[in-house]
């Protein structure tokens, strides 16, 4: 695999975006207003949530997927992130469980933006963050299809390009985490991993392959989801950690991160470097830090 590395150093960028905006008589000049620069390209973008997750995805046929969608106070940022890349639809919305730090914008974003297919696991919770999520979906005449192993959410039949639900093999109630939909995307010969919160019970009934080259590691870098023979079955290359600086849960653990860096992983950390994206034509990765954040607001 042939890695690249762009580390975009965001005063330098904003330095430039002032002296083009003013040699450039348009008003709104911005770094994002090329948006899908990259067609052809796959790009995972981990936004910069705080302690929780959410990644945007741009597919290389100019569909959308978004992972999750942070707190209840996210949306609005969240849809001018993806507005701003030029697109108007999400094609799938994946809530990989529901707690709020993964579901907490979701009725939000289902009542103001354009949603193609939704998928869920079918566990229950009576939290309103959940509850107002069923009846924005309800509103917009959209159901959310069960998300378990086994079902794939869409295959070119070529394996160009096909993104398939490898876990839960079975739902458990009681911990949520662990009914976390885990998918697997894979674009000709690069995959990444999205593992949601899901604990060690959960990632160890997974029959599927879990290899892929991009990991993002389960429940914010926590010590309870990532283990040893994990890393060894699916051997990544790049490491996405998804969590809030200074966090409450001392996420990610010392250990997980030891673990990485065992296996000789390269580290990336929305608390650290905001926004994370990272690209793949197909074969070799490019990975950008310290895009925009993903404010309070609402
Ligand atoms: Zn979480
Ligand atoms: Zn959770």
């Amino acid at each position: 695999m042939i890695k690249k590395r762009i580390t975009r150093v965001l005063a330098l960028a904003l330095s430039v975006v002032i002296i083009l905006a003013s040699l450039c008589s348009c008003d709104d000049f911005n770094l994002f207003d090329s948006p899908n620069s990259s067609k052809g390209k796959l790009v995972c973008h981990y936004l910069d949530v705080g302690q929780g997750d959410s990644i945007f995805i741009e597919l290389p046929n100019s569909q959308t997927m978004l992972i999750d969608s942070g707190e209840n106070y996210h949306g609005a940022g969240i849809i001018k992130y993806i507005k701003k890349r030029g697109y108007t639809k999400i094609d799938y919305l994946v809530g990989t469980h529901p707690h709020s730090d993964h579901i907490g914008s979701m009725a939000y974003i289902v009542k103001n933006f354009n949603i193609g297919s939704v998928y869920m696991p079918k566990v229950s919770t009576n939290s309103r963050l959940y509850e107002n999520l069923l009846t924005a979906l309800k509103s917009k005449k959209l159901t959310a299809k069960s998300g378990k192993a086994g079902v794939k959410i869409f295959d070119d039949g070529d394996d160009n390009l096909k993104a398939e639900i490898i876990a839960p093999v079975k739902l458990e109630k009681e911990n949520l985490n662990n009914s976390s939909i885990v998918l697997k995307l894979t674009y000709k010969n690069s995959s990444f991993l999205f593992m949601g919160d899901a604990e060690k019970a959960e990632v160890s009934a997974i029959k599927d392959d879990v290899r892929a080259d991009v990991l993002k590691v389960g429940h914010h870098g926590s010590s309870t989801s990532t283990t040893k023979a994990f890393l060894n079955k699916v051997k990544p290359s790049i490491a996405v950690i998804s969590c809030g600086s200074h966090n409450d849960y001392g996420h990610p653990h010392k250990n997980v991160l030891k673990l990485l860096k065992q296996i000789d992983c390269e580290v990336h950390r929305t608390d650290k470097e905001g926004t994370v994206a990272v690209s793949s034509d197909g074969r070799s990765y490019e990975v950008e830090t310290g895009l925009e954040s993903i404010v309070r607001s609402k």
